[in-house]
C-alpha cells in the first residue's frame, strides 16, 4: 500500500470537505441560491485579499488572471517595467510581448530578491512605465520580494501602476492590497485557497480601474469591465466553473474560521521547520535571505540527482516534491508547505527526505531534520 503525499507549490492538497462540495449535483447558476453562494465567495475574497475593492472571479488557472491584468491596463506601445527574478517573474514579460507591450526589465539572479532600489532607479529614468509587473513570492525560487516597500515608491508615481503575482503568497502570507497601496493583485485556485486548479482571482484599485478606460489591447473573454459589472450583480459575465465556485465558498470559510493571522503564522512555522531541517541535514537553500512561506528552494547536494531523489520519494514513499525550473532543472528540489497543510505534511516531507538521501548514498544520521523541525513545530 502506497498513501500519497502531495507537497508541491501548485498544486496542492484539497481537503476533503472542499472536494465533498464538488460531489454534489450541479446547480444553475442564473438563480438566487447561486447568486447567494457566490456574494459568500466575494465577502471572502475580500477579507483574503484585505481590500474594498471588488476581487473578481475569472475561471482560468492563475495565468488567466495575469494576461487579464496586462490587457485591461495596457495599450500597445505602452511601457511596463517587469521584475524578473524567476520563472513567474519572466512571465509578466512574455505576456506583456505577446501583446506588443514595450518591456523593460530588471533581471534579478534566480534565488535572490529584487532590490526595491532597482525599481526606484528605472522608474526615476523612464517616467512613461505604465505598469510594473512584480511576483510577490517567486515560486521557482522560493524567495518572497519585499512588495510593500516597492509599493511605497510605485505610489509616489501617480500614472504608474504595480501590479502583484500573489499566486503563492496570499494565503500564505500578509498581501494587505488596499493598506500597502496594491493596485492589481492576482491569485489562483490551486495554491494556498487549497483548491484544485481552475480559478484565478484578481483585484484592481481605483487607480487601475482608470487605467482600464484607456485600455486598448484586445480583449473578450477576459473583459474585467464587463466581469465587474456582472459580478457586482453576484453573477459572471459568462458560465462559472460552478463546482469549483461552490468549493471555494467552504475553502474560504475554513480559512475565515481558522484567522488569516493564524493561517500566516502556520504557514510562517512550517517554513521554518523546513528551513531549520534542510540547515541540520547540511544541506544548502537557494534563497536563505529572503525565503518564501510557502515553499522552500533547496540545492541538491553534490553526487545525489534531483530526478532520481524525485523518482525515489514518488515511487517508494508516495511523496510528490517538486523539482527546479528551467536553468535550476537538476539543480534544486522545492518543498512546499502551502494551503492545506500543518505539522506533519513537514513531517513527512523531511523524514521522506532524509530516508531517501541515505538511501542515495548521501551521508544522513537519520531523525536528525526530523528533530530541528520537531522543535519549531512544537509551538504551532
Ligand atoms: C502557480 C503560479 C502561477 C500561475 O500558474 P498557472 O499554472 O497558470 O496556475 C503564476 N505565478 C506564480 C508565482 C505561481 O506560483
Amino acid at each position: 500500500m502506497k498513501k500519497n503525499h502531495l507537497l508541491t507549490p501548485g498544486p496542492t492538497p484539497v481537503p476533503a470537505e472542499v472536494l465533498l462540495c464538488m460531489a454534489n449535483p450541479i446547480i444553475h447558476h442564473r438563480t438566487p441560491e447561486y447568486e447567494e453562494i457566490f456574494a459568500q465567495v466575494k465577502k471572502g475574497l475580500a477579507a483574503l485579499f484585505q481590500t474594498r475593492q471588488d476581487v473578481l472571479v475569472l475561471s482560468s488557472s492563475g495565468t488567466g488572471a495575469m494576461e487579464a491584468a496586462v490587457i485591461n491596463l495596457l495599450s500597445a506601445g505602452d511601457t511596463a517595467l517587469v521584475v524578473n527574478a524567476g520563472k513567474f517573474g519572466k512571465r509578466w514579460a512574455d505576456i506583456c510581448r505577446a501583446f506588443k507591450v514595450n518591456t523593460e526589465i530588471i533581471e534579478v539572479a534566480w534565488g535572490q530578491a529584487v532590490h526595491p532600489q532597482a525599481v526606484a532607479d528605472a522608474l526615476k529614468a523612464n517616467p512613461q512605465i505604465k505598469a510594473v509587473f512584480t511576483t510577490h513570492s517567486e515560486t521557482s525560487t522560493g524567495v518572497l520580494h519585499d512588495i510593500k516597500t516597492i509599493a511605497a515608491i510605485v505610489a509616489g508615481y501617480p500614472e504608474t501602476v504595480l501590479v502583484v503575482d500573489a499566486i503563492t503568497a496570499l494565503g500564505a502570507t500578509a498581501v494587505p492590497m488596499d493598506d500597502w497601496g496594491l493596485d492589481v493583485v492576482v491569485t489562483g485556485s490551486q495554491k494556498a485557497l487549497m483548491m484544485p486548479p481552475g480559478l484565478a482571482c484578481i483585484a484592481l484599485s481605483q487607480k487601475a480601474w482608470k487605467l482600464t478606460e484607456t485600455s486598448q489591447l484586445p480583449k473578450y473573454y477576459f473583459d474585467l469591465k464587463k466581469e465587474k459589472k456582472s459580478q457586482a450583480k453576484n453573477q459572471t459575465a459568462y458560465t462559472p466553473a460552478i463546482s469549483l465556485i461552490i468549493a471555494l465558498r467552504k475553502s474560504l470559510s475554513m480559512i475565515e474560521q481558522e484567522g488569516l493571522s493564524k493561517v500566516h503564522r502556520r504557514h510562517q512555522l512550517l517554513a521554518e521547520a523546513t528551513r531549520s531541517a534542510v540547515a541540520a541535514l547540511g544541506l544548502e537553500l537557494l534563497a536563505p535571505e529572503s525565503p518564501s512561506p510557502a515553499l522552500t528552494a533547496v540545492k541538491s547536494p553534490p553526487g545525489v540527482e534531483v530526478s532520481a531523489l524525485r523518482g525515489l520519494l514518488s515511487k517508494k514513499y508516495g511523496v510528490t516534491i517538486a523539482g527546479g525550473q528551467d536553468h535550476l532543472k537538476g539543480k534544486i528540489f522545492r518543498i512546499a508547505h502551502l494551503g492545506y497543510m500543518s505539522t506533519f505534511d513537514t513531517i513527512i516531507a523531511v523524514s521522506a527526505l532524509e530516508m531517501a538521501l541515505k538511501e542515495l548514498g548521501h551521508p544522513v544520521q537519520l531523525g536528525t531534520g526530523v528533530k530541528a523541525a520537531q522543535k519549531i513545530l512544537i509551538n504551532l
